[in-house]
């Protein structure tokens, strides 16, 4: 048939969304993408995790002729992306090392009989002579290239098979090309744009908020008491990730974690391939278990329903946090970051970045990054605000992170901060914190009398705070760069430039009070999830009911229980009660594959519901 007839009686995008997808209307920039990729032109597409970047590849290439061929980093991943469009009556499959030889060459024909809507594939495979040779025996729809951040050097991950796929738009110039990321900097987005060669495309960079996400970040007394309380009084039934510096405390915390009945496990480079495997897997097709992971863990997981994001220690910089804790909540439901974070975090860091292979300017470059980390961590400000100004955007106040929801003390910390660079000045420039605390607390101590502080003009003059208040204090004038932290020896305090300015200009210090907290008690109480929170006793048991069925179907299938529904249709199921299936239909996220498989038993659910009023 001629392709312009063939093009015309298939579906709208819109028509394809609500029958196939089961959503209303597109978000955001979605339908401009669509079209635009419809109509031939490449484009590049910058928006936040959860955003809904998926469709605007997955549409097109149903509305095109041919097959969409999707790059994407992680084999892992790429059957449950398959999974999840199968359930939506889409022909997709991927191609890839973990994939019989017979299945591959089954998945081969079918390309080069056009009997397929989209392929997931790795970048290293799509650039083999071979490869490139079937898609120019298959007819092609369009190219997307998923986390494109991994083509730049400055990304934080580069991977170097990435940058051979310029050889796309040489091969196939008239096929569109999209690139989609959720996070790059001026520099990654010029290198995606010209190493794709995207010069005469359309780019679409939509803001960096994540509304639904609260940030919230605490200082650490008793980092896994703090950890466990959160989980207990938040999120009880949910299912989350905690980051932690290293291989060890991932597996120190799950350990805990599990023995106090939680069901946790750990992720780390360092474990055997088929263990970390299978633990990615459990925590994708599970529900209520917490990941306790390095950063090792989380490109490319696209869980909608990750609860809360912890970080038990300070991340490299705002651009990880974000990316980090932007695995919350992609379903849009309310979610929580929370940052637990010490002095010693900052040193380790410090020290990581001073160890590192990096040459002077580009360490430089991430001790400037860290430090703005340090500023968030410490601002009174609006959290979101904070981040959002980082990376080039702006927000109004957003009354969802802890500066904004409770009371911030600030003070005029100006003396403090006096007596401290003092302090560090007399002793010669070369005592970590804990010694300088003991010298303006006046503690007896035989280190201090040996070097004589005990003589010295600041010793006990900081009797006023306490020791927990003093830490505090010190760290903020790190993070406020008064001093720096001598990485190169046993953490000693030096005063910098700006100290010194500091004192000579006689400047003021704003610091946020310490709040002294009893030791934390940690309740045994069941709270409902965030998701479930608004429900009546009733609504929740029928929640619970809908969930249970929709984990059954998902063990039938080995799949993802999100790939049957999200928590957000179940949500919606309970609040509209629909009362046939055509009601059922217009549950957001019901299209029609799913009404035709799933509709009949979550609404005999429903309506036994509605019977037992
Ligand atoms: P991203 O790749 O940008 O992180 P996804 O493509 O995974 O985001 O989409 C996040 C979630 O939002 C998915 O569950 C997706 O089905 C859903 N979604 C996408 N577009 C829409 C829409 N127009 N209406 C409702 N839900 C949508």
């Amino acid at each position: 048939m001629d392709r312009h007839i063939m093009q015309q009686i298939k579906d709208s995008p819109i028509q394809i969304l609500q029958k196939i997808y089961g959503y209303n209307q597109f978000r955001g920039k979605q339908l401009e993408i669509i079209n635009n990729v419809i109509t031939g032109k490449n484009v590049f597409v910058l928006m936040p995790t959860g955003s809904g970047k998926s469709i605007c590849y997955q549409i097109p290439a149903l509305c095109r002729n041919g097959i969409g061929i999707i790059i994407s980093p992680l084999i892992a991943l790429m059957q449950d992306q398959v999974n999840a469009l199968k359930e939506l009556g889409i022909k997709a499959a991927a191609i890839n090392s973990s994939i019989s030889y017979r299945d591959i060459l089954n998945t081969q024909a079918k390309m080069k009989n056009g009997q397929i809507d989209l392929i997931y594939v790795a970048p290293e495979r799509v650039i083999t002579p071979q490869f490139i040779d079937l898609l120019h025996n298959s007819p092609i729809s369009l190219f997307a290239i998923d986390e494109a951040h991994c083509i730049s050097q400055w990304g934080h991950d580069f991977r170097s098979s990435y940058q051979k796929l310029t050889v796309l738009s040489l091969e196939f110039p008239e096929i569109p090309r999209l690139a989609l990321t959720a996070t790059a900097d001026n520099a990654t987005r010029k290198d995606i744009i010209e190493k794709l060669n995207l010069k005469d495309g359309e780019i679409f960079i939509e803001g960096f908020d994540r509304p639904n996400i609260n940030y919230s970040i605490i200082e650490q007394n008793s980092a896994k008491q703090q950890i466990l309380k959160f989980i207990q009084d938040k999120h009880f039934n949910d299912s989350g990730i905690v980051y932690c510096s290293s291989r060890k405390k991932t597996e120190d915390l799950t350990k805990f974690l599990c023995q106090k009945g939680f069901n946790a496990l750990t992720y780390h480079a360092g474990m055997p391939d088929n263990h970390r495997f299978q633990n990615q897997n459990l925590f994708l097709k599970s529900e209520k278990v917490i990941m306790v992971a390095t950063i090792a863990f989380g490109m490319g997981i696209d869980k909608p329903d990750v609860r809360f994001v912890v970080h038990l220690n300070i991340p490299k910089n705002i651009e990880s946090y974000y990316q980090e804790t932007g695995r919350a909540g992609r379903d849009g439901l309310p979610s929580n970051a929370l940052m637990v974070y010490g002095t010693n975090d900052v040193v380790l860091q410090r020290n990581f970045i001073y160890g590192s292979n990096a040459d002077e300017s580009q360490k430089f470059i991430e001790h400037q990054k860290l430090n703005a980390l340090l500023g968030l961590c410490e601002t009174t400000k609006c959290r979101r605000q904070v981040i959002l100004e980082y990376f080039g955007d702006k927000c109004s106040q957003c009354n969802n992170c802890d500066t904004c929801l409770t009371q911030q003390d600030s003070y005029d910390g100006t003396i403090a901060a006096q007596k401290a660079v003092s302090c560090v000045y007399r002793t010669g420039q070369r005592f970590g914190i804990g010694y300088i605390i003991d010298v303006l607390l006046g503690k007896e101590d035989g280190k201090i009398f040996r070097f004589n502080h005990n003589r010295i003009s600041t010793y006990g003059i900081g009797k006023e705070f306490k020791e927990r208040e003093w830490k505090s204090i010190l760290r903020q004038l790190i993070a406020q760069n008064l001093f720096s932290v001598d990485i190169t020896g046993f953490g000693g305090l030096k005063i910098t430039s700006e100290g010194f300015r500091f004192i000579k200009e006689k400047k003021t210090v704003y610091l946020r009070r310490y709040i002294i907290k009893d030791k934390i008690k940690v309740k045994k109480v069941s709270k409902p999830s965030v998701v479930s929170s608004a429900f009546n006793g009733r609504e929740t048991a029928l929640f619970n009911l809908l969930k249970s069925k929709r984990m059954q179907l998902a063990m039938e299938q080995n799949v993802p229980p999100y790939v049957i529904f999200h928590d957000r249709a179940l949500r919606e199921m309970v609040l509209e009660k629909p009362k046939s299936l055509d009601e059922f239909a217009k549950i957001s996220g019901v299209g029609e594959n799913k009404l035709r498989k799933y509709g009949r038993a979550f609404m005999d659910i429903i309506l036994n519901d509605l019977e037992q009023v």
